[in-house]
């Protein structure tokens, strides 16, 4: 199938990022915004956009009947939903296909089996994979939590089934405490998935985050593109991103790969999607559950990779064949550093006008960001403003290349996380890759 006219069903750095690779193809890009978003630069640079709603997500970005319109007027032929917002909705994917649009993504089988965490645990546990010893599927009530952690071991986590960007998640470190984690994590995961079905994991000391990138094409071909350390994080949410994983040695790395590939396999996967692991100290790996979509930081593995993942997503849609495994050539070290429009200190939001913008550039510098001087971050959604990605040949270059070029990022008007990421670039323990996911609760 020739895919000519793709319809972009998100906003911000994605949505442009997804319309530069569209273009590239040759193909017509198609952008949808809210009434927050109408001076967006990617509504400029769009072959044709069409405004879906109000600024609240679920009046815009998550209003399907308005995106299926939209794709009906424009006379789109497929879809691409990028991360957040419709991108893991089965429901959406089915309407989709109801349309005929196809959609750039895994079918609704695969969506099925990794939308629910604890199940998808099961499934990996039978294809081989290790897993995180806990409960078997759902943890139904308190008493029987209980049992469980005691006979698992504090500290014990409960986490949301549906659970995702670090909500419905609280650590438990003794029998007192677990029944009122269960109950607050359980009402957070209501609110935020309209879905309180928990489950429960042995709580790994000091580990590392650890993902594997895969790709599977519909002739049953599945690779991967290295993998991703994402262990920098604040409240369970990445901050910095890098690839390789310089902790993991030759052996251990080729063992997590052929894992991905063999989980990918077993669950028929098509598309791009990401594994992802605890590493403890010992370098055993753990899943604790998959993306089946595009992810963040898939710029590092791009970075290291030469890979448009995006274009290898549009391909796969298409019906092409993955390249060999063999001509993947993984090169260099890639770092992301994640810009949000928040305060460097306490983190909160600060939207706002941005008054002065001056983007580094230069060699294997690259900025993914929506935002030019003038433009107004809207209040409502996500508050990341852009991604800044450097390669280098080593770790220790690359990270030099990412200080200089956040001293040279200029962002007046708000307040933004970069003088953090400067901060973390001089840091010690980070430089010498001497840190864990609980770093920053510690520091
Ligand atoms: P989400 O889908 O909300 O991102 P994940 O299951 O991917 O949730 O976990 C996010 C982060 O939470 C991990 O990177 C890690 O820092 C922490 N975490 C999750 N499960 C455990 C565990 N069993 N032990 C220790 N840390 C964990």
């Amino acid at each position: 199938m020739q895919i000519n006219k793709i319809l972009i069903a998100n906003r911000g750095e994605i949505a442009l990022r997804a319309l530069k690779t569209i273009k590239e193809m040759g193909k017509e890009a198609i952008v949808v915004y809210s009434t927050a978003d109408k001076d967006a630069l990617y509504v400029k640079y769009a072959d044709a956009a069409i405004c879906i709603g109000n600024p609240r997500s679920s009046d815009s970005y998550l209003n399907i009947p308005a995106i299926i319109s939209a794709a009906e007027i424009s006379e789109a032929d497929a879809i691409f939903p990028g991360y957040g917002f419709l991108s893991e909705n089965q429901n959406f994917v089915e309407i989709c296909e109801y349309h005929k649009l196809k959609f750039i993504g895994p079918s609704i089988q695969a969506m099925a089996i990794m939308s629910d965490k604890s199940k998808a645990k099961q499934v990996m546990q039978r294809a081989g994979v290790p897993v995180i010893p806990g409960s078997d599927g759902a943890i139904k009530d308190v008493k029987f939590a209980k049992e469980l952690a005691s006979k698992i071991g504090y500290p014990v986590i409960i986490k949301a089934a549906a659970g995702g960007g670090g909500r419905g998640m609280r650590v438990v470190e003794k029998e007192e405490d677990l029944e009122k984690a269960f109950w607050s994590a359980e009402s957070e995961a209501v609110t935020a998935f309209g879905d309180g079905t928990m489950y429960m994991e042995k709580y790994i000391l000091n580990p590392r985050h650890i993902e594997v990138q895969v790709l599977g094409d519909s002739h049953g071909n599945v690779i991967h593109v290295g993998e991703r350390d994402c262990s920098m994080q604040r409240r369970h949410q990445k901050l910095i991103e890098e690839s390789p994983a310089v902790l993991l040695d030759e052996k251990t790395r080729q063992k997590l790969h052929e894992t991905a590939v063999k989980a990918t396999k077993a669950i028929g996967y098509e598309g791009a999607g990401t594994f992802e692991f605890l590493v403890d100290k010992d370098l055993n790996f753990y899943f604790i559950e998959m993306n089946t979509r595009l992810q963040v930081e898939h710029c590092v593995s791009e970075m290291v990779s030469g890979l448009d993942l995006i274009e290898w997503m549009i391909r796969i849609a298409q019906g092409e064949k993955l390249p060999p495994q063999e001509s993947i050539n993984l090169n260099g070290h890639a770092i992301e550093c994640r810009i949000t429009a928040e305060d460097p200190n306490s983190f909160v939001p600060s939207p706002g006008e941005i008054t002065k913008y001056i983007c580094p550039g230069g060699r294997n510098i690259r900025m993914d960001s929506h935002v030019y001087q003038g433009y107004n971050v809207p209040p409502y959604y996500d508050s990341m403003i852009g991604k800044l990605i450097v390669w280098d040949s080593n770790r220790e270059k690359a990270i030099h290349k990412m200080r200089i070029a956040l001293e040279q990022l200029v962002i007046g008007g708000i307040k933004t996380t970069r003088d953090f990421h400067i901060q973390m670039m001089k840091n010690k323990d980070f430089i010498s890759n001497n840190y864990d996911t609980n770093y920053l609760s510690k520091h």
